[in-house]
């Protein structure tokens, strides 16, 4: 139910977007600063949106790994992946978190007064969050977290996707998730299917590209999932739930433009920061580090805000150079139809070094690793890439 806000709603800490990065923030709040008064703004009736988010074991730290824990829906030991030339099992931990596990969560480790929604942030200035129906959240402290804005300076391809929780009339036989099937035909770019054995029976498909364009067709993506699940021998009794997205894959542009463009207040996190994983697009991993890093600020006021976030957002641009360049590989290097073969290369790599690599934590010499053996594009048109975007 939407929560009516009084004209003038103050607090210590505004928090626009209840999204994954907001609702951390808030719950990390809750948590380690219960002397703060927040006010968390979604502009939708549930925080959350509609998604199921996951993460890799070595991505969270152990230490951090409560401020997620509860939201957990599923968890998995292993993970198998398959391209054309091989099939391999992975030893790292797979977690699903559903995001109505945010919303129930939020509603009930958060006083109720601190929860607004159905209200959108429309403007956010030092000192105030002002909302559509003209109200005013007065605060200190604003952090902007509404989601990705203007991504007119960046150099993306996408990452697009439909997703369908599957009930089955009989067991579908997977004891573990499939994070990549990319033997299926390749359309529009890299494609796979994600398969989520969520039980015995239920099994969450979704068709993902790696494509040029943001442009999705749900129904055409609904018969291909349809298609798989028949090739599987799976016989659907229901449609539980569906999801889509379509997230920018960033391989280049400018941060400094990129971060003007997207308002005034320093204060931003999530995708609003592009703290994001730039292969995955995976932003939960980072989202859990900076609900923490806020949360542990000694003395959480504008300043600190602005000069933390602004930081920590420069220095994920530059330590993303890397796997931007990989993402140019991908998109710039390779005709669409041969596009799989760069994760095909990368998967076959070690585990401890694929961890790293989701994790966003790669090292010099995993770096090299990534860059040896076969080339997965032609060199001619790797050589052009590398000295643009290295
Ligand atoms: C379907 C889907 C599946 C994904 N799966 C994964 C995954 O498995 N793992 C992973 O790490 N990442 C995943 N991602 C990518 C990324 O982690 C998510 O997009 C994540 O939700 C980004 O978090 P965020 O808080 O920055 O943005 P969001 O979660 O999008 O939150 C922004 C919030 O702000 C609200 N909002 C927007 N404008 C206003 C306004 N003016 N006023 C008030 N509220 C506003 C929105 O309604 C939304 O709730 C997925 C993305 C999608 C779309």
């Amino acid at each position: 139910m939407p929560k009516k806000v009084r004209p003038a709603h103050q607090c210590d800490l505004a928090i626009a977007g209840g999204g994954l990065a907001g609702g951390l923030i808030a719950l990390a709040l809750a948590k380690l600063r219960p002397e703060l008064n927040i006010a968390l703004i979604e502009a939708e009736d549930h925080f959350g949106g509609n998604h199921i988010w996951s993460f890799f074991e070595s991505d969270i730290a152990a230490e951090n790994r409560w401020l997620v824990d509860p939201l957990i829906s599923r968890q998995w030991d292993s993970y198998d992946v398959h391209f054309p030339e091989y099939s391999r099992r992975l030893s790292n931990g797979y977690f699903s978190i559903e995001s109505s596990n945010l919303d129930s969560t939020l509603r009930k480790r958060l006083p109720p007064e601190t929860l607004i929604t159905g209200q959108r942030a429309e403007a956010l200035e030092n000192g105030r969050v002002i909302l559509a129906d003209g109200a005013t959240v007065t605060a200190p402290a604003v952090i902007d977290v509404r989601g990705g804005g203007n991504m007119s300076a960046l150099e993306t391809g996408w990452q697009k996707f439909c997703g369908q929780m599957l009930k089955l009339r009989q067991p579908h036989g997977l004891e573990r998730p499939v994070i990549m099937d990319a033997t299926v035909e390749q359309i529009d770019g890299y494609r796979f299917i994600y398969c989520l054995p969520f039980s015995d029976s239920c099994v969450f498909v979704e068709d993902t590209y790696y494509s040029d364009t943001a442009d999705l067709d749900s129904t055409t993506s609904h018969d291909r999932i349809a298609e798989y699940a028949s090739r599987q021998g799976w016989d659907i009794d229901t449609i539980c739930s569906t999801e889509k997205g379509q997230l920018p894959v960033i391989y280049g542009g400018d941060f400094d433009a990129f971060w003007a463009a997207n308002g005034t207040i320093d204060a931003r996190a999530g995708a609003r920061a592009a703290l994001i994983q730039p292969i995955t697009s995976y932003s939960l991993p980072m989202a859990v580090k900076t609900a923490l890093l806020i949360a542990e600020l000694p003395e959480i006021n504008q300043s600190s805000l602005d000069k933390m976030l602004r930081s920590l957002a420069a220095k994920h641009w530059k330590d993303g150079k890397f796997y931007r360049l990989l993402c140019a590989f991908l998109f710039l290097g390779a005709d669409p139809d041969q596009r799989y073969k760069t994760l095909q290369h990368t998967y076959a790599k070690n585990e401890q070094l694929l961890a790293r690599f989701y994790a966003g934590t790669s090292t010099r010499m995993d770096q090299l690793s990534l860059l040896s053996g076969k080339p997965p594009i032609p060199v001619s048109r790797a050589m052009p890439l590398l000295l643009k975007y290295r």
